[in-house]
């Protein structure tokens, strides 16, 4: 059986959440404010934590960064607003995914059994090999990325982005597809978090060692085109 975490101040929410996971079959923790939902993340190790952005005592975003140091379990961010920069700074710091208030309960379900799905497959699957392009290293087992021996620091969604790129070098990939590859479902309509995290890359990476890695391909979307 799953356990799930859910972190909400709101308790009509937290409560709702509650009974309709247990009704899945979820075993069920709640925490109403930040700090407990760190406290109790890391003392029971949930499967998959559903976090609330606006928080007392510790904001979503900060258990979220907080939490990542230690630990790398699914975490579905809920958030009031629907505001494109929350929802980017969240996965930023390390977040899977997120909805945004009111969601409909069928759809936290979905994205609740992908989340669980994805991190078991990616904890069974076998160790991922290095990838090299040019002087550029990728190593997925320990998240590094160096240019000529020099450490890159990639958030987990950046990684993620980069890995696939690089994964499908010389191949034009829609902006769909990597929503669908690295962010996990379809975001319908939301395809510029893709080009927030395009541009990441290429200020991390181009602007810093003066090389083109990934082109824009137009009306399409990017293609890994550095060796
Ligand atoms: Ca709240």
């Amino acid at each position: 059986m799953s356990r799930i975490l859910i972190v909400e101040d709101e308790k009509k929410i937290a409560r709702f959440l509650e009974l309709e996971l247990s009704h899945e079959g979820y075993e069920v923790l709640t925490a109403g404010d930040g700090r407990t939902g760190l406290e109790t993340a890391l003392r029971e190790q949930p499967d998959l934590i559903v976090l609330d952005l606006m928080l007392p005592e510790l904001s979503g975003i900060e258990v979220c960064r907080r939490l990542r140091h230690e630990s790398d379990v699914p975490i579905i961010m809920l958030t009031a607003k629907d505001d494109v920069s929350d929802k980017v700074m969240g996965l930023d710091m390390g977040a899977d995914d997120y909805m945004t208030k009111p969601f409909a309960i069928e759809e936290l379900l979905a994205r609740i059994r992908v989340g669980l799905k994805k991190h078991r497959d990616g904890a069974s699957g076998a160790p991922a090999s290095v990838l090299k392009a040019g002087q550029l290293t990728l190593d997925p087992s320990s998240y590094a990325v160096s240019f000529d021996g020099q450490p890159i620091s990639l958030t987990k969604k950046e990684f993620d982005l980069l890995h696939y790129l690089m994964l499908h070098k010389g191949q034009a990939v829609t902006r769909d597809a990597l929503l669908s590859d690295v962010w996990g479902y379809d975001y319908a309509g939301d395809t510029n978090v893709v080009d927030v995290y395009i541009r990441y890359l290429r200020h991390k990476i181009d602007d810093v060692f003066g090389i083109r890695t990934i082109q824009t391909i137009r009306a399409v979307g990017y293609m890994f085109i550095y060796e």
